[in-house]
């Protein structure tokens, strides 16, 4: 008998829907969640000891492979000086040189513990320089749970069916203008009847929480320059895809800077933390040097810094996005081939450690279409994975994420078991 559904039943009893984050149910696959007890590299172990292949990745931080050496000495060595301190630290300041260093964008940047708050504040950063109300996001596009970005947010609210939380009065997100993703024409409209109300139009450059969507060519630079003609502020939401794409994350890969960017996951290395920055005439505008007000207790804690410098010094080595943007590459066409050949529709892409698989013969470009996949299928080739060992993500609404860990026989393995599943589906 496997403990998980037991666990399953006792975490109901005091946890609502027995999970503490949404998208770790399995509401929209079915069955219970597996209980996870340890992580090593690629693996993911449960409570029957049972070793899965984990594409889930902590969905993101996990980008060295879980519990890697260095990362968990420099956890445990900052633990042992002290677990938070409520003053400023060295660490800090070192973090802040490598973000700062490593981003072009970034001249100055602030920690937070999470992505949530990194956009939230980012936001009232934004209104808060411009000295305007309203804000643009896209449908599809999730940028944590502060209540005025919670509207058509993305992975954990698609695969639930609610577009918008309740509890949010229509007052706090009247202010806020949800487009389609790769529709720059209704942005166009928008600023063109907006325009000077709008202090800021918010992106995932590659969106990641509607499956991955990728920009359509054009797309960025006509947001950067709507942005720039109008006075408003480009925000890029570079949460998961901050160090997940490349090195400088989607402004790297594009060569289009926006004025704020948001970073999390990753720059924990698997610890809670956020952060936003910029340009810094508009990060001076932040407290204690400008009027808008932003704090946090545990903000820049000593041993989620510590995880996330010891991440981005191993990230910095030689040839590490080649190496990890060919395993997904690998990943992605053998599964490809695989469908292919058992005649299953389907397709996939990927930048860098970030990938999605569809379930639809053509890749999709906006939700609408991301909504037109074969949600059941999904959910089948879900459960015949997960019986063999491998564990994507439990929603056809989320990406997938490769680590270095990952490495080809890990991929093979996988393959294989795709193989089996394909021919079921
Ligand atoms: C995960 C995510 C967030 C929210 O981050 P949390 O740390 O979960 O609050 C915001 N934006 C994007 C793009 C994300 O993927």
């Amino acid at each position: 008998m496997s403990r998980n559904p037991e666990l399953f039943e006792r975490a109901l009893r005091t946890i609502p829907g027995g999970v503490n984050s949404p998208v770790r149910a399995f509401r929209s696959v079915g069955g219970a969640p597996r209980f996870i007890r340890r992580a090593q590299g690629p693996y993911l172990w449960d409570a029957d000891g049972t070793r899965y292949i984990d594409y889930i990745g902590s969905w993101g931080p996990a980008i060295l492979g879980h519990a890697h050496p260095e990362v968990v000495r420099a956890v445990q060595d900052a633990a042992a000086g002290g677990l938070s301190f409520g003053t400023p630290t060295e660490a800090e300041i070192e973090i802040a040189e490598a973000i700062v260093a490593r981003i072009p964008s970034i001249e100055k940047v602030r920690l937070v513990s999470s992505g949530t708050e990194a956009t939230m504040t980012a936001i009232r950063l934004a209104r808060g320089f411009t000295g305007r109300p309203k804000i643009v996001k896209f449908e599809g596009c999730y940028h944590g749970h502060a209540d005025s970005l919670l509207v058509k947010a993305g992975s954990g609210l698609l695969t639930f069916g609610n577009p918008t939380s309740a509890g949010v009065p229509p007052e706090f997100i009247q202010h806020t203008l949800v487009l389609d993703y790769n529709r720059l024409a209704s942005v166009e409209e928008a600023f063109q009847r907006h325009g000077p109300e709008i202090a800021c139009v918010i992106v995932e450059p590659i969106a990641g929480n509607m499956n991955l969507v990728k920009p359509a060519p054009g797309f960025l630079a006509g947001l950067r320059k709507l942005c720039t003609d109008h006075g408003a502020l480009l925000i890029f939401d570079e949460v998961m895809t901050g160090f997940r794409v490349g090195p400088q994350g989607v402004q790297g890969l594009t060569g289009i800077r926006p004025d704020l960017t948001t970073l999390a996951k990753i720059i924990g290395g698997g610890m809670p933390i956020g952060a936003f920055g910029g340009r810094a005439d508009i990060m001076e505008q932040i407290a204690p040097v400008g009027p808008v007000y932003q704090a946090g207790t545990l903000s820049g804690n000593p041993v989620a810094v510590a995880a996330g410098l010891a991440t981005l010094r191993l990230l910095s080595a030689p040839g590490f996005y080649d190496a990890l943007t060919a395993r997904t590459a690998r990943l992605v066409s053998g599964l490809t081939e695989r469908a292919r050949a058992a005649g299953v529709p389907f397709s996939a892409d990927y930048a860098g450690g970030l990938f999605g698989l569809y379930f639809s013969a053509t890749i999709p470009t906006s939700l609408a279409e991301v909504s037109r996949c074969d949600i059941e299928r999904f959910n089948r080739f879900f459960h015949g994975m997960l019986d063999r060992g491998v564990h994507f993500a439990p929603s056809a609404f989320e990406a997938g994420f490769v680590s270095a860990a990952h490495d080809d026989a890990v991929i093979d393995a996988t393959l294989d078991a795709a193989q089996a599943v394909f021919a079921t589906l």
